[in-house]
């Protein structure tokens, strides 16, 4: 039986909404246990500074319907010193955290399997990022919400664009991970996505437009993942400028609203699950695990795999967009 008595929680790096649903899961899931609950400001960087407080049920009333993080977040680049961590295990013992839950994205997972590795600390990860880009759950806490937020604007962008007849490049977040662009464009009616992990020339994309803008359509919509692969919204639109004047191209940058906002039913559910999960997974003595869920089932899922596997694109959703934008 584990030897848990008290569970610190924190969340680090990128924001995502949800994460106050996730907090407050871990935290009644915990009480709910008979475990203490101290609550870790700023991410790992609180680790290192001290900025801990106990936590009660009250602390976390009243937010599962916020955006953002009331942990606040933070990225700490001391966390990746053998250094920094050894601070950080000092701060943990002399609060007697027995064990740590962190929510985040990739970084946190990674920061959270070197500091469970290095010195045999339990550790539970959730998946908090708006980029769904973690290998073992079907989607990440966030990521249902950043997709209803780019759906909402370009709806928007729609109506403008059809009564200019024009054609705008929309970018969205997603440097390592095409799920945003390409399920924004199946949702929105768009006729393409560039996404990172296919590689789209300028004459393919004409191709896609040209289909539609001259033929049918009097507007055309291209959602382009921001990374260095896809060269960004700008970039891709002043290619197309340039080789065919023509057209009348338009950019919107989308940026940090799609970090932001109230989390949808989905991700207040899933943050739900996945905090009373990592509470279920402590207790089972599981640790270094990352909580997904698959099929809708509850996974633990070992840090070295969610971290080190890219979670591959799914080809339906992208035949899907494909036939559909004709
Ligand atoms: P995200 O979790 O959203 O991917 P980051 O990549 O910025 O965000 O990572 C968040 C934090 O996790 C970093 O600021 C750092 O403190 C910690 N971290 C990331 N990578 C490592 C690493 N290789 N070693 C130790 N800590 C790390």
């Amino acid at each position: 039986m584990s030897q848990i008595k008290c569970i610190g929680i924190l969340t680090s790096g990128g924001d995502a909404p949800g994460m106050n649903a996730a907090i407050r899961a871990v935290t009644r899931a915990a009480i709910y246990n008979g475990f203490e609950v101290k609550g870790i400001y700023r991410g790992y960087k609180g680790l290192i500074t001290g900025e801990i407080a106990p936590f009660k049920t009250q602390n976390v009333s009243n937010i599962i319907q916020q955006g953002g993080t009331i942990l606040k977040t933070a990225r700490c680049q001391e966390f990746k010193t053998a250094e920094g961590r050894k601070i950080a295990y000092d701060t943990l013992v002399k609060e007697n955290i027995d064990a740590l839950v962190v929510i985040g994205g990739d970084g946190t997972l990674t920061g959270a399997r070197i500091f469970a590795t290095e010195n045999n600390y339990p550790i539970v990860g959730l998946p908090g990022t708006i980029d769904n880009d973690l290998y073992g759950t079907d989607t990440t806490i966030g990521y249902d919400t950043a997709l209803n937020t780019i759906m909402e604007a370009v709806d928007k962008i729609r109506d403008t664009a059809t009564s200019h007849e024009r054609l705008f490049f929309i970018e969205v977040m997603g440097r390592d991970a095409g799920f945003l662009a390409l399920n924004g464009a199946i949702a929105t009616g768009a006729e393409a996505a560039i996404i990172p992990e296919i590689s789209t020339e300028v004459d393919q994309l004409e191709e896609l437009i040209k289909n539609g803008f001259r033929k049918s359509k009097n507007s055309s919509i291209v959602l382009v993942a921001e990374s260095p692969i896809t060269g960004g919204a700008m970039h891709l639109a002043e290619r197309v400028q340039k080789e065919y004047p023509q057209y009348d191209v338009r950019v919107t940058i989308l940026g940090h609203i799609q970090r932001g906002g109230s989390p949808t039913a989905h991700d207040r559910i899933l943050a739900s699950r996945m905090g009373a999960a990592a509470i279920d997974a402590l207790l089972e003595d599981q640790r270094n695990v990352m909580i997904g869920i698959r099929n809708n089932e509850i996974e633990y899922v070992p840090f070295n795999k969610a971290i080190k596997n890219d979670k591959p694109i799914d080809r339906e959703l992208l035949n899907t967009l494909r036939k559909l934008s004709i």
